[in-house]
This record gives C-alpha cells, sequence and structure tokens, in this order.
C-alpha cells in the first residue's frame, strides 16, 4: 500500500500513543502495564475568569494534565496558544514522562497549556489569567506533586507570577514550585539556554557520529524563540554557518551565513524577523527543505508530516520542539538516511536544568552557571551515547531507541512500585 495516500493521523495524542506502542512493542511488555502508561494518569480542565482592561471579563479554558508519576513528581511546561487542545495537552504530558526517563530524571510527565492570544493580551491581563490559572491549578500542582515551568509564550515572569500565587495561597515562599524562574527568586543560571545548550550538546554528538564537521557545517532553524534562537546562536559559536532562521511572520536565508546576533537584535527591536538586512525571505515550509547539514526544527508539533519529509535534504534533525515530526515522516527520513535526533533526547536539556533548580530551590543553594553546564553536558551526552547504543542494538532509529529506553525504564518503575491498593 502507498502510504502516502493515506491520510496521516495528526491528533498529537494518538501520535504519542504510536510511539509508546512501538516501544512496548520491542520491550514486549506486559498488557496490564501497557493500559496503565498509554494513557494520563490525571486530567484537569479549568476556567478561567480574567478582568480585562475594558473592564469586561473574560472566561478562558485551561488544563493540566499528569500523565505518570512513577518516577517522580510530574514535570513539564505551560503553554499559551490560540490552538492548545486537551489532547494537545496529554501528548506533550506523555513526552514529559519519556523525556525524563530518556535523560534519567526522577520525575513524570505533566504538561498545562490556556486556549488563549497572549499577542493580543496586556500584560495586565496576562497577570491576571496567570494568577487565577495558577490558582484553579494548586490543588494539584506543589513542589513535591507537580512542577510547571515555561513553554510557548511563557516565561520567567509568567512563573514568577505562578511562584508568588501558590506562595500566597499556602502562606509561606514556596521555591520549588516551578522552574524558569528569574535569578531574582530561586532561579538557575544556565536554565534560559538550558534547552538549547541539550540541542547543542547532542548536536555535536550526531556531527561526531555522521562524521560532519560542526564547524563550517550549514544550519537551518525554524522557530526563533527561547529554544530557536539560543540554539541559532550557540550553533553558530561553535563555527557552524546558520543559513536560515524563521518565526511565526515567516523566515530569512542567507547561504553566506546569517550573523545571528544581529538576527536577534532585530527580531528584539522589531518583534519580527521580516526586514532584516542581508538576508532574502524564505517560508517556513521551504526553510524545511533547504539543502544543508542540520535542521533544527524549534517552533511547533506536525511540521515535517509524510507530506513534506521526502523533501527534507538535512543530513541531521535535532528537534529542539517537542512532536515536530510525524511517525509517517520518521519512517521517510530513516529511508532517506536523515539522522534524527528524536525531541524527548534533544530537547530535554531545558528539563534537566529544570531539575537542577528545582534541588537548588528545595536546598535554597545555588549553583555557579559553569556548574550546571558541565552537568547538563555530562546528562545529554550520557543519555544520546545510550539511546545511540539501543538504536544499534534493536536496529532502529534514534525516535524509536530512545522510547525504548525511557518506556523501559518507567515500566521497570511501575513494576516494582506495583498497583495500589
Ligand atoms: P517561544 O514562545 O519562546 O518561541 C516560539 C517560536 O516559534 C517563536 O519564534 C514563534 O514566532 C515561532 N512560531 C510560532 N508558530 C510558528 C510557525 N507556525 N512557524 C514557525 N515558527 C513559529 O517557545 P519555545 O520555548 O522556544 O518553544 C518552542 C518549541 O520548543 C516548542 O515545541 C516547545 O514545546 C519546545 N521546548 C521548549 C523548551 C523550553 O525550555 N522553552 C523545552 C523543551 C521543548
Amino acid at each position: 500500500m502507498d502510504t502516502t495516500l493515506v491520510k496521516e493521523n495528526l491528533n498529537p495524542f494518538e501520535i504519542a500513543q504510536q510511539q509508546f506502542d512501538n516501544a512496548a512493542e520491542h520491550l514486549k511488555l506486559e498488557a496490564w502495564l501497557r493500559e496503565v502508561l498509554r494513557r494520563p494518569k490525571r486530567q484537569l480542565i479549568v476556567s478561567i475568569p480574567t478582568k480585562m482592561d475594558d473592564g469586561s471579563i473574560r472566561v478562558f479554558e485551561g488544563y493540566r494534565v499528569q500523565h505518570n508519576l512513577a518516577r517522580g513528581p510530574a514535570k513539564g511546561g505551560i503553554r499559551y496558544h490560540p490552538s492548545v487542545t486537551l489532547d494537545e495537552v496529554k501528548a506533550l504530558a506523555s513526552w514529559m514522562t519519556w523525556k525524563c526517563a530518556t535523560v534519567n530524571i526522577p520525575y513524570g510527565g505533566g504538561k498545562g497549556g490556556v486556549i488563549c492570544d497572549p499577542k493580543r493580551m496586556s500584560q495586565q491581563e496576562l497577570e491576571n489569567m496567570t494568577r487565577r490559572y495558577a490558582s484553579e491549578i494548586s490543588i494539584i500542582i506543589g513542589p513535591e506533586r507537580d512542577i510547571p515551568a515555561p513553554d510557548v509564550y511563557t516565561n520567567p515572569q509568567t512563573m514568577a507570577w505562578i511562584m508568588d500565587t501558590y506562595s500566597m495561597t499556602v502562606g509561606s515562599t514556596q521555591l520549588g514550585v516551578v522552574t524558569g524562574k528569574p535569578l531574582q527568586i530561586g532561579g538557575s543560571q544556565g536554565r534560559g539556554e538550558a534547552t538549547a545548550r541539550g540541542v547543542q550538546f547532542v548536536t555535536r554528538e550526531a556531527c561526531r557520529e555522521k562524521k560532519i564537521a560542526l564547524k563550517g557545517a550549514r544550519v537551518a532553524v525554524q522557530g526563533f524563540g527561547n529554544a530557536g534562537s539560543v540554539a541559532a546562536r550557540l550553533l553558530s559559536e561553535d563555527g557552524a554557518s546558520v543559513i536560515a532562521v524563521s518565526d511565526s511572520s515567516g523566515g530569512i536565508l542567507n547561504p553566506k551565513g546569517l550573523n545571528i546576533t544581529a538576527v536577534q537584535a532585530h527580531k528584539g527591536s522589531t518583534g519580527s524577523l521580516r526586514g532584516f538586512r542581508d538576508a532574502d525571505s524564505i517560508s517556513n515550509e521551504r526553510l524545511l527543505e533547504l539543502e544543508c547539514d542540520v535542521l533544527v526544527p524549534a517552533a511547533l508539533e506536525n511540521q515535517i508530516t509524510q507530506a513534506n519529509a521526502g523533501r527534507v535534504r538535512a543530513r541531521i534533525v535535532a528537534e529542539a520542539a517537542n512532536g515536530p515530526t510525524t511517525p509517517g515522516a520518521d519512517e521517510i527520513l530513516h529511508k532517506n538516511g536523515v539522522f534524527t535526533i528524536p525531541d524527548i533526547l534533544a530537547n530535554a536539556g531545558g528539563v534537566t536544568v529544570s531539575y537542577f533548580e528545582w534541588v537548588q530551590s528545595l536546598q535554597a543553594f545555588f549553583w555557579e552557571e559553569a556548574q550546571v553546564n558541565h552537568h547538563l553536558e555530562k546528562v545529554m551526552t550520557r543519555a544520546f551515547n545510550e539511546v545511540l547504543a539501543i538504536s544499534r542494538k534493536f536496529n532502529v532509529h534514534m525516535r524509536a531507541a530512545a522510547y525504548i529506553l525511557a518506556v523501559g525504564r518507567v515500566a521497570e518503575a511501575t513494576r516494582i512500585r506495583g498497583i495500589y491498593p
């Protein structure tokens, strides 16, 4: 059967389940464990009445999902975006379970989201919405239970409001309730750059594996936020030539390489990449199909699908975003010899330094940035090499290998703990 003729399922939670099922087959998991691990443990849907600047009240819908807590408290970001759905949050929560297990940090997976358009809201409206959302989900979050962090269109300020709201409710300052906080209130050195730094560490490993010199390698980055813009800068500091970057307004291309610091300054002052001198414009779709050595998807889900995977000409895809590649596209990339560093490995630097931040917050003892980066590098390179070894042993691509490693760890924790009561 020609798979390109079959309409691809783009529901992120069903994709997450398909990725899990594949690993469960390889591991020959017991039927009861598959039933437990396929679905989220807890899903909370909240209404968030918010005072708007014009005096009206708008009610937003928000979610917090905890997928699995076998290895520790839930951990995962909060997303503000008009297209958030419960199924997307369920998928992101389960990817967090597998991500934390891939890099072997003692957390389960969680995620949150609010359906809203933060670009059309004032700072005061965002604060009002965030505080009420934090209050609504405070019945399931907490330093020992579930620890949110930033994701798409949320940032350290959002985390500060959540920490403050939660602390007011319990009556004492609770630094450990969120990570990705500002440094002044218990954030960690290196957290802002951690996701991208993790991408940099595993890209270095992948280049070594594929015998590509990172110095001079051509890199294209889709998405120019926290993950993408910093990844572009760090890879260019490694000597790579970042030829294209994009954001939601479109992309820019210079085959001779972009000056990323200048691009960041341009985006900082104008709010978009458009109009950057020394570059041609390029669409987000075409950026994915550029001939390059490393492609870094760093925006949203379902960017590389069965429809365009055959046109991806990168040698390495380093997934800074969560869920950018569909299972159908995975097979096409693998068949074409594209080496994918899957999201649950490639972007795990963020949650790893979030873990370091949580440890520092609980101990009220803070580390130097060099120490943070050193520990991060150890975690990321060890995980990369563990996943690579499994991909060779089972003769599967890196995503399947990462799932085999992660699902095996969570299954073992669940077996040892047993089913209550
Ligand atoms: P962000 O809000 O800082 O940036 C998002 C970027 O994506 C912006 O540049 C935006 O313009 C761009 N974008 C939005 N829609 C787009 C589209 N349709 N096409 C192209 N670009 C588009 O978010 P972030 O924190 O950088 O997150 C980006 C991805 O990385 C998400 O998938 C997120 O889940 C993942 N991630 C983030 C972290 C983290 O620590 N921030 C950790 C792990 C994974």
